[in-house]
């Protein structure tokens, strides 16, 4: 790359050099780039994908650089074989993969094959044969009336290939090829292009006209509108109802008149029909959805519109932060506390920061909306008074930041009244899991012929089963973990691998028959409890094992018809959904989430607490919450327990505010940093040599703290044991350069891997 130009100016193109960034994951946080003959990639642009070999295969790669060799044949490089069809890689985008790169430590490699994983989109589109109208009719053409229909048709319409000319005109495939034999029309090759984005992308002004933002919500718009040439972040925290969609759908609407393409990122949970309805009934066309099961021409059609840069909205899971977009305008992240944005296999990155990042690089702004912001975002917003500024103090500040509240529901829906069960009062019967309070709460329900939805955030039907003679607990072979009873499938499963076997009736360690007794509940459980007692009622369980995602629908669309009275739902149940005859949620277990040890659990907690106290009363109707707990006095049951008519952001904010210290004295995000590193493999032996090997040459640094290297609670997982490191950092120090040097140093044996986590969300 620093050849002198006047030098390269005098050389043929086969004297050309070009370095390509190849998919190896090699040097953590860095490019590993080749050298390679140019050839087709002469003059070619940087970001430019193109094929090159690479050990015996063809890879794609990412061209970052141009170079010229006087001696080119005396080198042994290979060249490059072909471009890919698309435009080369905005400079924004390339900045972005390496900005991911340099912040998660993972290989350039890794990230660029987030990006690189459609290579069908490289291609181009297939030929295909369409039919147009000759220049001029032959003499002697047969002319019946299907043969009139359709030549007359093709007069207004462009060139169609047989299938559809024959469906939209309504004749036989066999009217048309006569008509082509005969002369009267041509056949000719043209690109097949995946099926038009349905609808035509309107204007912006024309589908607001019969649309206005309440006063509080234009203030928001207005806000936003003053920064939208550059980057900004907008924190918008508006209890669920307040109009938090209708926000950032009008500012979608602004930046597709513009031109613009849009980003929506969304829990792949709330990617749901009815959301996509909801855009289509306010939008007039469908927005591209992207998340892991969407089809191979739809993800090749994607990809190519995003790189070509023309409008579009892609609403997507956190995959779809790396799709090529060339002229992004905006992002956004909806349910931003979300914990599945945090991606933990391959690269770990949490893709609300990187949505951040993505935004900066592209100059544009980003809004992330939540009832229930992570404590991070608050912080970063400004909330929190003094402790904000102390955390943002390193950093001169959080001044692209911007916290916009929105404490109304709209029009006449109210908050539901929330109360507290304390089941060391209310105990229901052994074996039972709901006191008196809640079965008459339901029961009324029932009589007022309106809808309860009962949540427990625990799969099958018992999370654990004990051998009453010696006391064994069935565990899974492989993993750490308890083995959870499915009773309709008849198995005992383990929710880390997922293996299971039949459900047995002898204890496989006393062998014993007939002792073994399923311990806890779970939604199958609850199920059994709530039907021996309502016999009538229409109850329905929502979870991963039972609902398949393809049957959800159909389930919510009985639930918004009344043909349901008692839904049991685990977090399926939790998100998004709007319900008009439910009045009434019971939280079986609040205190579920909140052992464990882990740094966000109290936070995590609240957040999907209050997001299913959310799901009741947002119909006509007012709502009821019922909270059974035995922790009473749990600042997170006193931050949920409010009235429809208080603000219930002071509870919250109250919970926050303490959190927040919390973590500032504690040295936590985000008043300091964390990395944990996580060695896995099948020996212990080696794996604990590797764990002394690393803690010996551990480096020392003020401000930096390193635990472990310690045994994970879930030690071992799929039969890989792991023992992990924590690194706890100040926040003005670059936690990971510290790890990466830490990293270079070391030598691990075969068969130990080594995953390195900035900013762990999961302590298991
Ligand atoms: P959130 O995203 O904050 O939960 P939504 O955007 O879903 O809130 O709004 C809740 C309900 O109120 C929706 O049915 C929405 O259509 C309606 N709504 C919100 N704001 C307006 C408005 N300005 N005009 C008309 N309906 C609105
Ligand atoms: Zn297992």
């Amino acid at each position: 790359m620093d050849t002198p130009s006047d030098q390269a100016d005098g050389m043929k193109d086969s004297s050309a050099l070009c370095q390509v960034a190849v998919p190896v994951p090699i040097r953590r946080g860095q490019m590993q780039i080749y050298d390679y003959v140019a050839g087709p990639a002469a003059n070619c642009a940087v970001g430019s994908i193109v094929k090159a070999p690479l050990a015996g295969r063809e890879i794609w790669g990412i061209v970052v650089g141009h170079d010229q060799k006087a001696d080119i044949a005396a080198t042994r490089l290979k060249a490059v074989i072909s471009l890919a069809d698309v435009p080369a890689l905005s400079d924004q985008t390339l900045r972005f993969l390496q900005a991911v790169s340099r912040w998660t430590l993972a290989p350039f490699g890794s990230v660029m094959r987030l990006m690189l994983n459609t290579p069908s989109a490289f291609l181009p589109p297939p030929e295909q044969t369409v039919f147009h109208l000759s220049a001029q009719l032959p003499d002697g053409v047969r002319l019946t009336p299907q043969r009139q229909r359709v030549l007359s048709f093709l007069q207004s319409a462009p060139p169609l290939p047989l299938a559809d000319l024959s469906r939209e005109v309504g004749v036989s495939t066999s009217v048309i090829k006569g008509l082509a034999d005969d002369g009267a029309l041509i056949r000719s090759s043209q690109p097949r292009l995946a099926a038009p984005h349905r609808g035509v992308m309107p204007s912006g002004a024309e589908l607001r006209a019969n649309f206005t933002l309440t006063s509080a919500q234009q203030h928001i718009a207005d806000g936003i509108d003053r920064l939208a040439d550059s980057f900004s972040v907008h924190l918008i925290d508006g209890i669920t109802g307040s109009g938090k969609t209708e926000v950032y759908f009008d500012q979608v609407v602004k930046q597709v008149a513009a031109g613009k393409q849009v980003l929506i990122l969304l829990p792949e949970i709330a990617l749901t029909t009815s959301w996509k309805a909801r855009f289509e009934k306010w939008f007039g066309y469908a927005p591209h959805i992207w998340h892991s099961s969407v089809s191979a021409a739809r993800r090749k059609s994607i990809w190519r519109q995003a790189i070509s840069g023309q409008p579009m909205v892609v609403a997507g899971a956190r995959s779809a932060l790396f799709l090529p977009f060339s002229s992004l305008g905006l992002v956004i992240v909806d349910e931003e506390h979300d914990s599945s944005y945090k991606q933990e296999d391959h690269v770990s990155y949490q893709a609300r920061d990187m949505a951040v990042l993505r935004a900066k690089m592209h100059n544009i702004p980003v809004l992330l909306a939540s009832a229930t912001p992570s404590l991070e975002s608050w912080i970063h917003a400004g909330c929190g008074g003094e402790l904000a500024s102390a955390e943002g103090s390193s950093e001169g500040g959080h001044s692209s930041w911007h916290h916009w509240p929105l404490n109304s529901r709209y029009g006449s829906a109210h908050l539901p009244q929330v109360s507290l069960i304390d089941l060391r009062l209310s105990k229901p019967e052994a074996g039972k899991w709901l006191s008196a309070e809640m079965m008459e709460a339901v029961m009324a329900r029932l009589e007022a012929g309106e809808q309860s939805l009962l949540f427990l955030n625990r799969r099958g039907y018992a999370p654990m089963t004990v051998c009453g003679d010696c006391g064994h607990r069935l565990i899974c072979h492989q993993c750490d973990s308890l083995l959870v009873t499915h009773r309709l499938a008849g198995r005992v499963q383990c929710h880390f691998c997922g293996i299971g076997q039949p459900i047995t009736q002898t204890c496989p360690s006393c062998e014993a028959t007939g002792s073994l007794r399923a311990v806890g509940p779970g939604v199958e459980r609850l199920q059994e409890e709530l039907s021996q007692r309502f016999p009538d009622a229409r109850i329905a369980v929502l979870s991963s094992d039972t609902v398949q995602t393809s049957e959800a629908d159909a389930l919510f669309a009985d639930i918004q018809a009344g043909e349901i009275d008692i839904l049991i739902g685990t977090q399926m149940a939790a998100k998004g959904h709007h319900f008009p005859f439910l009045t009434l949620v019971g939280v079986v277990d609040a205190d579920l989430g909140l052992g464990g040890g882990d740094l966000r659990a109290a936070e995590r907690t609240y957040q999907l607490l209050w997001q299913v106290a959310g799901r009741s009363g947002r119909g006509e109707r007012s709502g009821q919450v019922l909270i059974q707990t035995f922790q009473p006095h749990h600042p997170v049951m006193q931050a949920l327990v409010v009235g429809p008519q208080d603000n219930p952001n002071e509870a919250r904010d109250r919970f926050m505010q303490a959190e927040a210290e919390a973590r500032q004295a504690a040295g936590m995000p985000p008043f300091g940093r964390l990395a944990a590193l996580i060695l896995s493999g099948s020996d212990i032996v080696k794996l604990e040599q590797a764990a002394r090997h690393l803690n010996d040459i551990r480096p020392q640094f003020a401000k930096v703290d390193i635990f472990g290297p310690a045994q994970a609670p879930l030690s071992r997982v799929r039969g890989q044991f792991r023992i992990r490191f924590l690194i706890r950092s100040d926040r003005e120090v670059a936690i990971g350069k510290i790890v990466e040097g830490w990293l270079s140093q070391a030598e691990l044996p075969s068969g130990v891997r080594l995953v390195c986590d900035i900013d762990p969300y999961s302590f298991l």
